[in-house]
């Protein structure tokens, strides 16, 4: 049997180690989760890595991951775009039939006039989204978001980012909402699922059961011998076989030699992330969660914890966290105070009772023009060297859950 040791105790390196006999996981903080931790002050309880919902298109890992958890809520998504001092139905295309009749004639024309032109095939996302929405829902919606999020322009997003995760247009749907019809649209998420207790934390502590992670040790060296990975952490030093990498691939120059690709790992571009959470004592709309792609906005999205099950706040209290976008090494200053500040712009004046920031250095892999080389070439160089990087910034993949549950299984089978 292969001797398996795992850098990093996230949802990856937890999914592998309970798909593996005796694997041993390292991990730098002093429990496990990674971006899944919850934390409780004060009785709100904040999912300190961003809102978090379970949701897939494959049946099998979606009912694995809702057989881990135990309890569970189940949601119809109830999520809105900030637009036009309005908030309409999210996402976009699905908002229109919301939008006065002049604004909806104006998106359907260009829609239509969009899709019969002759067009030039898109070369990055900025060109992909003039390409399959047209003018007027990109430049409404879709532009100014995703500058938001990615603090990129949208030209140095290539399309390797857009293969399978932005869904091409639902012509129907954008007719149908453009006429004042009420419309869903990725329905693969309309309807969600949640931890009943203790927030998302609960996935990953279900998954740590049984898995020997020896927190608090982070690894500071790989060397790699004849036929073994010799790793030194903060705790001791120890050989394996085969050593599986789920922590960010960025790290990598400062923890072993590899000088062939730290030209490639300098390629790669990563957004970071700040999540506010608050606690307030006051019962806050129906809302999931909200999306603000205005520029003088601090945060892209909110989302209402408390809606998500009524275990995440105090009888007649609501947990909000607010998420934002940073560039690597990008500070922002009174950010609680700016995020209540906003939301009081938006039209939510609250009783703040607990605010508390949370930072992520590696929230967002960013597709630039270099990822699909730079990441081949380290993932090629890595394996034959018996490390085997896996996960969102091992992989250096945008993964959701769902998918790193299925992979980590498929990739567990072939390491057992
Ligand atoms: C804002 C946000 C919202 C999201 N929402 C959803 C959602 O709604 N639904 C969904 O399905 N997915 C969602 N995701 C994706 C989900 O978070 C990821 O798929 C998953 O958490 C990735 O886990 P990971 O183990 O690969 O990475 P991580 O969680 O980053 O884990 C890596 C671990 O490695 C540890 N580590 C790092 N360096 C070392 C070292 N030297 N030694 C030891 N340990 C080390 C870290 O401490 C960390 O615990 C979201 C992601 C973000 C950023």
């Amino acid at each position: 049997m292969n001797k398996i040791g795992i850098v990093g105790a996230g949802l990856s390196g937890l999914a592998i180690a309970r798909n593996i006999k005796n694997a041993v996981v390292f991990e730098s903080e002093s429990r496990p989760g990674g971006l899944l931790r919850t934390e409780t002050i004060e009785g709100y309880t904040f999912d300190i890595g961003g809102s978090h919902i379970i949701f897939s298109k494959d049946n099998e890992t979606l009912f694995e991951m809702l057989a881990t958890i135990g309890e569970y809520v189940e949601h119809r998504r109830r999520t809105y775009i900030f637009y036009n001092n309005q908030f309409i139905k999210y996402p976009f295309e699905n908002g229109i039939s919301m939008l006065p009749a002049e604004e909806r004639f104006q998106i359907l024309k260009d829609f239509v006039e969009n899709m019969i032109r002759e067009k030039k095939e898109p070369e990055n996302l900025l060109e992909w989204f003039y390409y399959v929405f047209g003018r007027e829902i990109t430049d409404r919606y879709l532009k100014p978001y995703n500058e938001k999020i990615w603090k990129r322009n949208l030209e140095e997003i290539s399309l390797d980012w857009v293969g399978g995760r932005v869904p091409n247009p639902p012509v129907d749907d954008i007719l149908r909402s453009a006429v004042g019809i009420e419309t869903e649209g990725y329905t693969h998420q309309l309807r969600f699922f949640y931890p009943l207790k203790g927030g998302i934390e609960t996935l990953a502590k279900s998954l740590a059961e049984n898995v020997d992670v020896r927190v608090g040790e982070r690894v500071n060296k790989i060397e790699v011998g004849e036929g073994e990975v010799v790793v030194e952490t903060t705790g001791g030093q120890y050989e394996f076989d085969k050593l599986v990498y789920t922590a960010p691939l960025t790290h990598l120059p400062k923890i072993m030699d590899c000088d062939e690709i730290e030209g490639k790992i300098r390629k790669l571009d990563y957004n970071s992330l700040t999540v506010v959470g608050l606690g307030v004592k006051d019962k806050v709309p129906n809302f999931h969660w909200l999306y603000f792609p205005q520029s003088d906005i601090v945060f892209h999205r909110i989302a209402f914890l408390s809606n998500y099950s009524p275990y995440m706040a105090p009888d007649g209290c609501s947990t909000i966290i607010a998420e934002i976008s940073r560039r690597p090494g990008e500070r922002i200053s009174n950010v609680c105070e700016r995020v209540i500040d906003n939301l009081v712009d938006v039209g939510f004046d609250l009783n703040v009772e607990v605010c508390k920031a949370w930072e992520w250095k590696h929230a967002y892999i960013v597709y630039n023009h270099h990822y699909r080389e730079a990441v081949e070439k380290i993932r090629g160089y890595l394996r034959k060297k018996n490390i085997v990087p896996f996960g969102r910034f091992g992989g250096w993949e945008y993964l959701n859950m769902d998918a790193v549950m299925a992979q980590a299984k498929a990739l567990a089978a072939r390491l057992g």
